[in-house]
């Protein structure tokens, strides 16, 4: 097999890990031809983490936002203005994890369905950060489970086409894909596609426009197929696309193609480039004008 060099994983939580583990977790998807990782905050500590992981290492860049599992209780007023501070300080390039999940936190234990205080409090905070995200035209990573429906009438209401980005470990149906990459959005897939019994996840993923679509993991969330949560980490984005191309019958290098040229077309590098060295404390590189 000719190696990869071009894969992407637009979708983890490198301060998840160890922080003495992140520099080989990061070595082997290199070696593995990960080239481009975006790390996503969940709130407001760990959005900073993510700043600082995007600003120590090459080839990671960060995205900031308030998870909807930590929107559900509510989130003060004052940690968007300090968000949006991030952002005009630092090299962020896009607003997330925001989004909606209507099902349940994995870490809590704690169930939305049908609880309709804690999906309010979402949707508030969701909306908030679309606001956010067209604002300061950075893409959004969209967080969607259980709620496609909401979270559809959601970017369309805020006009989302304006600043677009991707929606993470997509697992909807057709139509709901077709709608949101009309709206702008990239659908990026994940581990799930690599499980034999997710027969819906498979079946869309085979579809799909090449043009339309992304790549990640979710580590150390979402373990792939045979795999425990401690093994997910960026490289095994590799195996995300071996799934892809053997599901669509092309070659792995059109897969990893394709979705190196969208991933440039979401997150121009010129842009990440620039403003990649800047750290939290600086103030010259505010984002106003851009
Ligand atoms: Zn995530």
């Amino acid at each position: 097999m000719i190696k990869l060099q071009k894969l992407v994983d637009v979708h983890t939580h490198l301060e998840q890990y160890a922080h003495k583990t992140l520099g080989s977790i990061l070595k082997r998807a290199e070696g593995d031809g990960v080239r481009r990782i975006v790390t996503s905050g969940m709130d407001l500590d760990t959005s900073v983490l993510a700043v600082e992981i995007a600003g120590s290492h090459r080839n990671v860049l960060a995205s900031v936002g308030i998870h909807p599992w930590m929107a559900a209780d509510g989130v003060p007023e004052d940690r968007y203005d300090k968000l949006k501070e991030i952002i005009r300080k630092t090299a962020v390039v896009a607003v997330g994890e925001i989004g909606l999940d209507f099902v349940d936190n994995v870490f809590r234990g704690i169930s939305f369905r049908g609880n309709e205080q804690l999906c309010k409090a979402q949707i508030l905070a969701f909306e908030t950060q679309v606001e956010l995200a067209c604002e300061l035209r950075l893409p959004m990573i969209v967080h969607s489970r259980g709620a496609k429906p909401a979270l559809i009438e959601i970017l369309r209401n805020k006009r989302a086409h304006r600043a677009g980005g991707v929606i993470h470990n997509f697992d909807g149906n057709e139509k709901e894909a077709s709608t949101l990459l009309d709206m702008g959005f990239f659908l990026s897939i994940g581990g799930a596609v690599t499980f034999p019994e997710a027969t819906g996840v498979r079946e869309v993923s085979s579809r799909l426009p090449l043009d339309g679509m992304l790549t990640e993991t979710d580590s150390p969330y979402m373990p792939l197929y045979g795999q425990s949560t401690a093994q997910n980490e960026p490289s095994n984005v590799l195996q995300v696309v071996k799934v892809l191309s053997a599901l669509r019958g092309i070659k792995e290098e059109k897969v990893a193609e394709a979705v190196y040229s969208n991933f440039l077309a979401l997150f121009p590098p010129r842009e990440n480039e620039k403003k990649k060295g800047a750290v939290l404390n600086r103030s010259e590189t505010s984002r106003s004008g851009l």
